[in-house]
Order: structure tokens, then sequence, then C-alpha cells
């Protein structure tokens, strides 16, 4: 059997996290190591391990995604704007392999990115 993911241990509450929203579909967490002043990351609870592994059959899962990011926009009054960003795969950096996306905000972002 593969080792869990650190964000499934999370979702399985064997490891802390901040968090800040939570539904039975998905939960958004503080980023242990935030790279700006509001930094979420917001998952699955699904297993799905990078956006090149979403399914037809993910359809309504990744929706659902952007859907409760922009109630936790309203929620955290994010009204001048964040980024959404997902790293897919080892050239994008992607360190954990739980696919999920950072929601950062609270300063201005450059373009491109790094
Ligand atoms: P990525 O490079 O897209 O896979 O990013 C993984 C992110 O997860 C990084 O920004 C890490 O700081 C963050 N991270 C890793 N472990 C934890 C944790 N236990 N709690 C919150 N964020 C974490």
């Amino acid at each position: 059997m593969t080792e869990k993911t650190v964000f499934k241990r999370i979702i399985d509450r064997e490891i802390p996290a901040k968090i800040v929203y939570e539904d039975e579909l998905c939960m958004a967490f503080e980023d242990i190591k935030p790279a700006a002043p509001t930094h979420l990351i917001v998952i699955p609870k699904k297993e799905i391990p990078s956006a090149n592994q979403v399914s037809p059959a993910d359809e309504a899962i990744v929706g659902h995604l952007f859907v409760a990011m922009r109630k936790i926009a309203e929620q955290l009054g994010l009204g001048g704007g964040y980024r959404v960003v997902t790293n897919c795969g080892p050239d994008a950096g992607q360190e954990v392999m739980h696919l999920h996306f950072h929601m950062l905000a609270g300063r201005k972002f450059s373009w491109p990115p790094g």
C-alpha cells in the first residue's frame, strides 16, 4: 500500500492544519510556508494525484473547488483579487501528489510567474 500524502493525513485529521473552509467534497487550509499574506491550499477530499489525473468523472468535483474558492474569497474579503495556481508534475515543482490549488492574496503578483 502506498503511503498517505500529507494532505490525505490532514483530511483524516492525523496531522493538524488551520482549516478555513470544509464541506463534504473539499477543504481549504493555510499553507504551512506562506508565499503571500493569504496563502491557502484548496483540495478535494477525493484522492486525485494531480491535474493530469483528473478524469471526466471528476468534472463536478473540480467545478466544486472553484465555487468553494469563490465562497472563501467572499468569506475572507479578498475583493482586491487573488491568484489560483496548481503545480502539475516535477517541472512545475509539484511536491504533494494530491490535487490542490494554491489560493494567494494580500499582495501584488507579477506575471509571468517564476
Ligand atoms: P506544491 O509544490 O504545489 O505541491 O505545493 C505543496 C504546498 O503544500 C507547499 O506550498 C507547502 O508549503 C504546502 N504544505 C506542505 N505540507 C503542509 C502542511 N502540513 N500544512 C499546510 N501546507 C503544507
